[in-house]
């Protein structure tokens, strides 16, 4: 059973945000504060089962039993990469899976999720675009990657720091149940929660899936929730113009885009909503956005192709294109799939294409590649999934972590 599709007899709690949850209650009789602590024991508890949440009583949670559960993703696989970068792959059903991957770094975790199974945009060089598009995923979907990694990272003692914790939180209720009304949990006071920081940057097209994405949003900012300030949720979109617009009135968030070209003829080859949202609409609405963003730049991705993006001409035309803009680029190196048609740029002309943008003012970084032996880049997620999801079926047996490979 997929782990957020509508359809199933019982409520998904991660499918729910606060006012969700309020509406749950009160359909049962129930104050809506209890939404606060169904909140706390969900996304900050972790818990898995509604029957732990001891601050209910006994028959009020019998009640919310018979309505609902907790029901997070089926993991198809788990990975660690020699750098700590760690991949899962769910399945969503109907034969698709989606991946999110966790990056460990000195000061900070990163999850990069998925918001869609496959993504309808085709932009020219991305391996989700070949897929074409099956379906949104649900909030339910979308929380539950965090919720998991959460929980999978505190089960093995990983903190924010990436090292392990001299208490682990215990999962599952047992060491909790007993202490009375749940407290907000340890690890979210002490700022050691391991996922600090969360990017939409895995498969799809989030402004695509925009109400889905949007209470999803709502959960991780949400401080009876994962309390995640608006700085470092970073969502990443290749220019659905008016949905830029809603997200700006609705949550902002800090705001990636997905830039690749400095003209619209290429930009229309390589990001074909281009020829809906052209680059004069495009940047008009980076710029409306950061009135309300939280940060004070957007950030533009610029993916490296070898001969088609990256001359130093390039570069120069990127730069004059956005001279007005607070902005600061991230150079992606691109991660070759089978028959893409697309090689990746050498370093050094990467390095010269980031030296024009620096001289011209652009604070410009080049994406590091982790868990290159997992391929868990960006942009590279369920590149194979079909391909994976048919070798799980095969090797149904085989023991856990040998589909990824
Ligand atoms: N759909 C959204 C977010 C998901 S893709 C978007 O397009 O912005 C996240 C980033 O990875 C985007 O900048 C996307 O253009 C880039 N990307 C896609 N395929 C890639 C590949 N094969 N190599 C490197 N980056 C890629
Ligand atoms: Fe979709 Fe983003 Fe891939 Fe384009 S780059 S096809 S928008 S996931």
């Amino acid at each position: 059973m997929p782990f957020g599709r509508p359809g199933g007899h019982l409520i998904n709690l991660l499918d729910l945000d606060a006012a969700g949850l309020a509406a749950l209650f009160a359909d049962m009789g129930e104050k809506p504060f209890r939404a606060k602590q169904a909140l706390h024991w969900v996304h900050q508890r972790l818990e898995g089962d509604v029957q732990a949440m001891t601050d209910l009583s006994r028959s009020l949670r019998e009640k919310l039993a018979a309505t609902a559960e907790i029901r997070g993703p089926a993991v198809v696989s788990d990975t660690t990469a020699a750098d700590g970068t760690r991949k899962w792959l769910l399945d969503v059903g109907g034969g698709n899976a989606v991946e999110m991957v966790y990056i460990p770094e000195d000061d900070r975790g990163t999850l990069c999720i998925s918001s869609q199974a496959g993504c309808a945009l085709d932009c020219a060089f991305c391996s989700t675009g070949k897929q074409g598009f099956n379906r949104n995923l649900t909030t339910a979907e979308i929380v539950g990657q965090l919720w998991h990694a959460n929980r999978a990272l505190l089960a093995d003692g990983v903190s924010a720091k990436g090292g392990p914790e001299r208490e682990p939180l215990a999962l599952e209720g047992e060491a909790h149940s007993a202490k009375g009304p749940p407290m907000t949990a340890p690890w979210v006071e002490q700022g050691r929660a391991p996922i600090t920081n969360v990017v939409l940057m895995g498969m799809g097209e989030p402004l695509a899936n925009y109400d889905y994405v949007v209470t999803a949003l709502g959960v991780f900012l949400d401080d009876n929730a994962y309390g995640l300030s608006r700085r470092r949720v970073t969502l990443s979109t290749s220019g659905l113009v008016p949905a830029m617009d809603r997200l700006r009135a609705d949550c902002p968030v800090a705001l990636a885009v997905s830039l690749h070209a400095g003209n619209d003829a290429l930009r229309d080859r390589l990001v074909p909503i281009n020829r809906k949202y052209p680059l004069a609409q495009l940047l008009a609405a980076s710029l409306r956005y950061l009135d309300r963003a939280p940060r004070d730049f957007v950030t533009f991705e610029y993916v490296m192709l070898d001969g088609v993006n990256d001359s130093d001409l390039h570069a120069h035309e990127l730069a004059r294109l956005v001279r007005d803009i607070p902005c600061k680029f991230n150079l992606i190196p691109w991660n070759p799939f089978p028959d893409a048609g697309f090689e990746t740029s050498p370093r050094s002309r990467i390095l010269a294409f980031q030296r024009v943008l620096a001289d011209a003012g652009f604070v410009t970084t080049i994406r590091k590649t982790r868990g290159e032996d997992i391929d868990a880049a960006c942009g590279q997620l369920a590149g194979r999934v079909q391909d994976r999801t048919k070798r799980h079926i095969r090797i149904h047996s085989a023991p856990a972590g040998t589909a990824a490979h």
